[in-house]
Parts: structure tokens; sequence; C-alpha cells
């Protein structure tokens, strides 16, 4: 039998047990988080309650794994689109505040899921418009907002280089920088110019209690872990500084398809012993 105590502790530790368990427990929780973003002056966000459409629109538009939009997958209850760093950190603080799980987006394309999905009630933090790019052709270098597409910032580097600077990152244009640079990110110039996290000379993280960080603030160790740990770990990533790659003008790649278990498993091997020298 359920006992009370039993019942509360889980109530504490799983904020969605209160939405199963009571009405009007369940909107004293959700009141509290819009009452904060109001406090806040947070008002771009929607929520799967008042908007159910416009939030599965905006939480579908960018998914690439497709099973995640089936009815049975949890959906978020607020999708928050801050635009600016200060926004950012206000979503943080109030999520945190108020017991939501935050999930980080940017691209959408985690094929996992984890940008748009999740177990406990959660709130995503879309960063689709913090996509500003700016360049500075002397220093041969770049910030992006973290939630710039890889096309995105591809355009906008060669434009304001006169097609002169590039950097090295995936094939996608719709990849976000995101999850990309926060995974690793490799692409056609990788032999040459190495993953775009090995590229990465500064960056601005939102912790968890909602400080805004850079290289020198966040210190050596997260500085090095959100080069390549993963999405979503350390904070949310709202702009990176990369160096870029000084490209010619006329760049040619080609592509050749191997069939076959064997061939392709001796191809991997082989390209493991390569691909970084
Ligand atoms: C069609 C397709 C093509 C691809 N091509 C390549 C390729 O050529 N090379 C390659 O290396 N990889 C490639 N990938 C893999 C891709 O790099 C990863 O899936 C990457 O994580 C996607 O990043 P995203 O921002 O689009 O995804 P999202 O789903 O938005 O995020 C992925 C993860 O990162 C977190 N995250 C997102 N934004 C931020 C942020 N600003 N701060 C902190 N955490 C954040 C999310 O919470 C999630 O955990 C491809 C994937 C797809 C679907």
């Amino acid at each position: 039998m359920v006992t009370l105590a039993t019942f509360v502790i889980v109530a504490l530790l799983n904020p969605y047990s209160l939405l199963k368990a009571s009405p009007s427990m369940a909107s004293t929780l959700e009141s509290g988080l819009l009452d904060c973003f109001g406090k806040n002056r947070l008002t771009n966000y929607t929520t799967i309650n008042s908007r159910p459409q416009i939030c599965y629109k905006l939480l579908n538009f960018s998914l690439q794994n497709l099973r995640f939009t089936e009815p049975s997958v949890p959906m978020p209850y607020v999708i928050v689109l801050p635009s600016s760093n200060i926004q950012v950190q206000h979503a943080v603080v109030c999520s945190r505040q108020h017991g939501w799980l935050i999930h980080a987006r940017c691209g959408g394309h985690s094929y996992e899921g984890f940008s748009s999905t999740g177990d406990s009630p959660f709130v995503i933090i879309d960063q689709m418009n913090l996509n500003k790019v700016e360049v500075d052709v002397a220093e041969g270098t770049a910030w992006i907002g973290g939630g710039t597409t890889l096309a995105e910032a591809y355009y906008h580097i060669a434009n304001a280089s006169k097609d002169r600077y590039g950097f090295s990152a995936g094939t996608c244009p719709t990849v976000g920088s995101g999850g990309h640079i926060s995974g690793g990110g490799f692409g056609h110039m990788s032999r040459k110019f190495r993953l775009v996290a090995d590229n990465i000379l500064d960056a601005l993280v939102v912790n968890v209690v909602g400080l805004l960080l850079n290289r020198t603030t966040m210190g050596d160790g997260m500085f090095w872990a959100i080069r390549g740990s993963g999405g979503g770990s350390w904070g949310m990533v709202v702009a990176w500084k990369l160096r870029l790659a000084d490209i010619n003008r006329n760049v040619t790649f080609f592509q050749t398809n191997r069939a076959g278990k064997k061939t392709v498993v001796n191809l991997a091997h082989m390209w493991q012993a390569i691909a970084h020298t």
C-alpha cells in the first residue's frame, strides 16, 4: 500500500507524479514556472496546454528521428525560445527553481531524442534565435550563437570573408552547432583541419545555477569537457568562438561507395590509422 510519506517523497522527486496526482497541485507547479518567467520578462515560450498545435510544430520541425513524433512519446511542458543570453539564464533558473528538467536544443538532430523527449516532465530551451555570427576576418576567428546551424555559420563566414574562410565541421547543413560541437564534429575537411571541437577558442556557457561563464571563468576542466563529451551535460552553450580555416576558394571533393561488410570493416579500420595524420 502506498503511504502518505511514500507519496510525498515520490512527488518531491518527480514533479510529474504531481501532475498525475491532482490537477490543482499540477497547476501550482505550472503556474510557479510561468510566474517566474513573467517576473523575469521571459515571454517567448509556448506551453503544451495553452497552444498544443504550435508546441507540436516547434517540436517536430527539426526532429530527425520520427519515432519521437509518436503520441506515446513524452512531450515537453513548455518550449522556450530565448533571444538573449540573459533570457537563457532566466529560463534555467526558473526551471530549476520549480523542479523541471531542462533539455537544451539547437538543430534538433539528436537521433537519440536527447533534445526532444525524456522520462520526467521537462522544458525545452531551444536556442534557434541565438544564431548570430560575428566574423573577425583579420584575426581569422568567429563567434557563433549556440543556436546557429552549420549552414548559417558556413554561409555568414564565407560571406564576411569573401570566401577566404571556412571551418572544419559536418556535412549536413541543418545540424546545429550546439550538439555538433559538443560531440566533436567531423566533416570533409577534418583530416586537414581536425574536428570542429579542436578549433574552439572560447565559449559562453550558462551553468546549472544560471551563471554565464567564459573560458577563463569556467576553468580548464569544463572547457575541455564541453568540447566532445556530448551536449546538454555541462550547461547551455550560448556561443562558441571558432578558429577559422584559411581555405582556397576552389575546393574539390569526391565521394566513392564501397559495399560489403568485410570491405567496410577494413576501410573503417584503415581510416582510423590515417584520419589523424
Ligand atoms: C542528418 C544528419 C547528418 C549528420 N551529419 C554529421 C556529420 O557530417 N558529421 C558529424 O560529426 N555529425 C553528424 N551528425 C550528427 C550530429 O552532429 C549530432 O547528432 C549532433 O548532436 C546534432 O546536434 P544538434 O544541435 O542538431 O542536435 P540537438 O538534438 O539539438 O542536440 C543534441 C544534443 O546536444 C544538446 N545541445 C544542443 N544544443 C546545445 C547547446 N547550445 N548547449 C549545450 N547542449 C546543447 C542537446 O541537449 C542534445 O543532448 C548528423 C546528424 C544527422 C541527423
